[in-house]
């Protein structure tokens, strides 16, 4: 077992002030992986005294160099990519081909992403023609506290510390103690790359423990959340008092349209879409509408596609998935595809248990219900496992309705040949993201939600703007 104690502040690895020890298990063999600590209210204090130190040097130094500093982050994250891969796959269960290349992938397409966005974001600008004496200049907020879940560890991590150290901010970044080690080699990146001491500061802790004083403190000026809504809130109270600004990237509960017309991958798609990652993206497609036409054949087609996923431990190599992050979490889904079961959903694929064969780790059957109505509990919460619920529907505007019908609004889908359809439901429905016919969105596009699926975005020119203050001068002279 790894022992992964210390914490990086100041540009240094430093003991902990009175903090505890926590075990990180490996949820494909439930075994201890690595011990870490979970810090002391001391530990956040010297955290974030470390960053506002640094803050005055960061934000004077030039915009080409911080660039610089994040383009030789990206050659060290390359050089070092095995690493992380196989510390995701065994803190958070990701298998290990899909981590390294969608899990540690996801971290330097961002980070690329953010090079390119600020090499052409003029940080510097004038209002307009009619006011030559106005200056626009987009300033770093400050201090930024990044707190960050397990599902997708390093994505989480680069979109927020990419955007704030290009934008000039300085932070303190506190992990998931689910999946902190990923974090602790990227903060050895960080120290390879040569970033100023300061600039980037690292602890571990829970979120009641250094998750709430930092979000409290008053020497941090903003806070760049993604996790559950229920942490979502309990932090933007906690901030309220101190008026920082908090940007929330929660949870989602994707609606993914299937017509008629659908071309005829569009519903194994959108299974393999939803088991991705067992079903822990915030973004998944966990509500499939089916239009009456097809929904036979699309129940069918589900159900068969569920029955073909394999599951196996994150060591393995393949295309199969992982367990669930853990034990809470294991529970929580077997008890949610119970209440499915008892609220009348048709079970069609997997169902409670783990799956055969696998007696040990925190393994789901990739689960299919049919018939649900988006009034049932597995229609209205954020399941984060392999359960997708599949409801049918016969017209356009009551797809519609039932799809917004949910307090989340992160990403819906879209699976039509009708382009003028596919068109208007992109405008009618409230989510931050809307995929349409299983295109990607492209590099730079910004990531967020409506709702109570948050209010910040990530990536690109959008995730620049997130760490960025407006500042209006007047008697500029040009
Ligand atoms: P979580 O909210 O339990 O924890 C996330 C992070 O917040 C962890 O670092 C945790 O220690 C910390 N935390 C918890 N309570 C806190 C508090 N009161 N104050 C300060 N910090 C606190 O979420 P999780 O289980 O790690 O992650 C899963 C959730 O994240 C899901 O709901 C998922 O949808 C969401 N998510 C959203 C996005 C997005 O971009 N919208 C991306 C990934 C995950």
């Amino acid at each position: 077992m790894q022992e992964k104690r210390d914490f990086y502040i100041n540009g240094e690895w430093v003991k902990s002030q009175g903090g505890t020890d926590h075990n990180v298990i490996d949820p494909s063999t439930e075994e201890p992986t690595a011990v870490i600590t979970l810090g002391s209210e001391a530990d956040t204090n010297a955290a974030v005294a470390a960053a506002k130190a640094a803050l005055p040097g960061w934000m004077a130094t030039p915009v080409e160099e911080r660039i610089a500093y994040v383009s030789k982050l990206i050659e060290v994250y390359e050089s070092r990519a095995e690493e992380l891969a196989t510390a995701m796959s065994a803190e958070m269960g990701a298998p290990i081909s899909m981590s390294r290349s969608s899990q540690v992938g996801a971290g330097s397409y961002h980070l690329r992403n953010f090079v390119e966005a600020a090499k052409n974001f003029e940080f510097s600008r004038p209002l307009g023609d009619h006011a030559p004496n106005d200056r626009i200049i987009y300033e770093p907020v400050g201090v930024a506290a990044l707190i960050t879940p397990w599902n997708w560890p390093m994505n989480q991590v680069t979109l927020k510390v990419g955007a704030a150290a290009i934008a000039g901010c300085t932070m303190v970044l506190k992990p998931s103690e689910e999946s902190p080690i990923n974090a602790m080699i990227f903060a050895e990146m960080i120290d390879e790359a040569g970033f100023p001491k300061g600039v980037f500061n690292m602890l571990n802790g829970d979120g009641v423990g250094v998750g709430s004083t930092l979000t409290g403190h008053k020497d941090v000026d903003m806070v760049s959340f993604t996790g559950s809504t229920r942490a979502g809130t309990l932090i933007s109270k906690n901030a309220a008092d101190t008026l920082k600004r908090v940007h929330l990237e929660l949870g989602g509960k994707g609606a993914n349209l299937i017509f008629d017309d659908a071309d005829k991958k569009a519903v194994k798609r959108g299974v393999l879409h939803m088991m991705n990652n067992t079903g822990q993206s915030c973004n998944a497609p966990s509500r499939m509408l089916v239009q009456r036409g097809i929904y036979d054949k699309a129940v069918e087609v589900a159900a068969a596609v569920a029955n073909s996923v394999a599951v196996g431990p994150a060591s393995d190599e393949g295309r199969h998935v992982g367990p669930v992050v853990n034990e809470v979490q294991w529970g929580k889904i077997q008890a949610l595809i119970e209440k499915g079961i008892d609220e009348g959903a048709k079970l069609v694929a997997g169902g409670p248990g783990r799956p055969d064969g696998l007696n040990r780790g925190f393994y789901v059957k990739p689960t299919v219900f049919a018939d649900v109505n988006n009034q049932m509990t597995i229609a209205r919460e954020e399941i984060f496992g392999p359960v997708l619920s599949i409801i049918p529907f016969d017209t356009e505007e009551e797809a519609v309705e039932i799809a917004n019908d949910t307090p989340y609004g992160l990403t819906n889908y879209v699976q039509t040949q009708d382009t003028a359809r596919a068109n208007r439901l992109a405008t009618q429905l409230r989510s931050g993201m809307v995929e349409m016919n299983g295109t990607s969105r492209g590099a730079g596009a910004p990531f967020g939600g409506m709702k109570q699926s948050g209010n910040g975005r990530e990536g690109g020119v959008w995730g620049l703007e997130d760490f960025l203050e407006v500042k209006s001068v007047s008697g500029w002279t040009p």
